[in-house]
């Protein structure tokens, strides 16, 4: 069996870390992981890319625990010594053992090498246990256009800076994903949607992750068309995001932070959309009729993520559901 998910960081990461830690999850089962690099930037020269990492270091055993992102036992005197320079962004988290990663990813970047192989060596060492891809080999960032904070002029910034600087707290008035246009689902990306038994969309931030990602030409196309069926995993718990700032995101597209108004955005796949099931927390069973009325299967389990065995029984559930157990 094959299973295609299509994630971001931390949501993503501890979604899949449940599902290949499952035990229906045999060895008989390949999961191929499609993640946003939307949310990739250049730091210091160092090409940064935080949801491929968070997603390679969880399913590698090298995450922070606490932190959901970068390595466990970090420190981070390099960037200490950055900031006493006072080279900016002194507010984005390098770690030095995080560094590592970065430069050995830029030294192969600049050598030639596409993003999707620099990703595949990188995943030698840390054999996540599934295939990892980014969503496209060539530079496309998301930028968020705000009113900037001092001059009150109408900017752009990087999603990093408007996310981790000033925490998704200035009112987004629009995402950009700059190199849109001409980037490209990287190779393994359209094969492994079209050739998937199952395509999963685990509780990952709806624009910014998972949006970013449908938004590469041919993947939104792809999954349309698919003949697997698509379950998704609402990231939205009692109207709220568990963890992160996705209501930001929802209102900057004008979509309700709550499970429902997220299935509604992604639509039924009856109905042009790309869902077919969508599972929601116990907390929102009161929306299951209103998300069937659109013409997707919804159930309502607990979705919670405290540890490796809530998100393997969240994944449990959702093959359970396609499948058939
Ligand atoms: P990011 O790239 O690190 O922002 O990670 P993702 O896009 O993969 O996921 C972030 C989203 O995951 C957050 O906005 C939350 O809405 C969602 N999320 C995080 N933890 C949980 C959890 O325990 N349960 C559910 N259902 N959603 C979660
Ligand atoms: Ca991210």
């Amino acid at each position: 069996m094959k299973i295609t998910a299509l994630a971001g960081g931390i949501g993503g990461a501890r979604f899949l870390r449940g599902l290949t830690q499952s035990e229906k999850v045999t060895r008989e089962v390949d999961v191929t992981v499609i993640a946003n690099t939307g949310d990739d930037i250049w730091v210091h020269g160092l090409r940064v890319c935080p949801d491929l990492d968070s997603i390679m270091y969880t399913l590698g055993g090298g995450i922070s625990a606490e932190r959901g992102w970068g390595r466990e036992g970090e420190t981070f005197t390099c960037k200490d010594e950055l900031a006493i320079y006072r080279v900016e962004p002194t507010w984005f988290g390098l770690g030095d053992k995080d560094l590592a990663t970065h430069l050995i990813r830029t030294t192969s970047l600049n050598a030639g090498y596409p993003l999707s192989e620099v990703t595949q060596a990188l995943c030698d060492r840390w054999k996540p246990g599934v295939d990892l891809i980014p969503m496209s080999d060539q530079r496309c960032e998301t930028h968020v256009v705000v009113d900037h904070p001092e001059t009150g002029a109408r900017v752009a910034m990087h999603f990093q800076e408007w996310w981790i600087r000033y925490g998704a707290t200035l009112p987004a008035h629009e995402f950009i994903q700059v190199g849109l246009d001409t980037a490209q689902p990287a190779p393994g990306v359209i094969d492994a949607i079209n050739n998937a038994d199952l395509i999963l969309l685990p509780p990952s931030n709806p624009v910014v992750s998972i949006g970013t990602i449908l938004a590469v030409p041919g993947i939104l196309d792809a999954i349309r068309n698919a003949s697997a069926p698509v379950i998704g995993l609402s990231p939205i718990i009692d109207n709220a995001p568990v963890r992160g700032m996705a209501d930001a995101c929802l209102r900057a597209i004008n979509v309700e932070t709550n499970a429902a108004a997220v299935a509604r955005h992604y639509g039924s796949r009856s109905n042009g959309g790309i869902l077919d099931y969508w599972l929601i927390d116990q907390r929102d069973s009161d929306s299951l009729g209103e998300i069937e009325e659109l013409g997707i299967t919804a159930r309502a389990i607990p979705l919670l993520m405290t540890d490796v065995n809530s998100a393997g029984a969240m994944a449990n559930s959702a093959l359970d559901l396609v499948l058939g157990n």
